[in-house]
């Protein structure tokens, strides 16, 4: 399996970002061990001041750490919104489906 780099990090987040309309944000992606983390990507972010510390699970595939990249940063435009229970459950899904069909696979 091939893995993926912290170059192939930080050129998904240019694109991405770019793409998602984040640029006025200031954010950084970081590749993590695994273990580190509870699940396969986190988003700390500051709404106030639009910046956000994303991490991502090093033992991805390429496909699945950009696939979280993108995940992580659709929270960035939800970051005013903070649900609990089924909602945040029902969230969670709809940031998945935009995921995958912006992604297109
Ligand atoms: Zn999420």
């Amino acid at each position: 399996m091939r893995g993926w780099s912290d170059r192939d990090l930080q050129r998904w987040l240019k694109l991405w970002q770019r793409r998602l309309r984040l640029q006025d944000w200031g954010l950084v992606a970081r590749r993590v061990a695994t273990g580190e983390m509870g699940g396969r990507g986190e988003c700390r972010h500051g709404l106030s001041v639009r910046q956000a510390v994303i991490r991502i699970a090093s033992d991805l595939t390429p496909d699945e750490a950009e696939h979280t990249l993108i995940h992580e940063l659709l929270h960035c435009h939800w970051s005013h919104y903070a649900p609990t229970g089924t909602d945040r459950a029902l969230h969670e899904a709809a940031i998945e489906s935009v995921a995958y069909a912006l992604r297109g696979r």
